[in-house]
């Protein structure tokens, strides 16, 4: 058994999850990428019985039967659920207390995945926001 806590960005939504990990998966899927504005996405994979949230959470649905939570002061994401997996709930794993521990074990839906991925260990990497813009046009 796993015991793990998270919060949003501002705070106003906490869990707290005490159970097994179902999984622990990077999502590429387009619908992911959209609702996240990111590449892509990481889950916990969750039983619901066993997560307890505090705070106001809104959720979109994104499509029949898919819930995609949010904390409606600061936009954070909180979870995805899907009646394809009524057992189950999806937790943003960047909502964790610390991300840091988080270990995926897959990666799914990887004909989406971002292309320019490919490219992250090649390009300039500095340890806070870069100071000079590069230039140039997106590639
Ligand atoms: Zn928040
Ligand atoms: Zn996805």
């Amino acid at each position: 058994m796993t015991s793990l806590t998270g919060r949003c960005m501002c705070g106003a939504v906490t869990w707290t999850y005490a159970g097994e990990i179902t999984r622990n998966l990077v999502c590429h899927c387009a619908d992911c990428q959209r609702a996240t504005s990111s590449p892509f996405t990481a889950f916990l994979g969750m039983r619901p019985e066993h997560l307890t949230w505090t705070g106001d959470i809104r959720h979109y649905e994104s499509s029949p039967d898919t819930l995609r939570g949010f904390c409606p002061s600061c936009g954070s994401r909180l979870y995805f659920r899907s009646g394809k997996w009524p057992a189950e709930i999806h937790v943003h794993a960047a909502t964790m207390t610390d991300p840091a521990d988080y270990r995926p074990d897959a990666q799914v839906v990887m004909r989406s995945r971002a292309k320019w991925l490919d490219r992250l260990p090649s390009i300039p990497a500095h340890d806070g926001f870069q100071q000079k813009p590069s230039g140039g046009a997106p590639a």
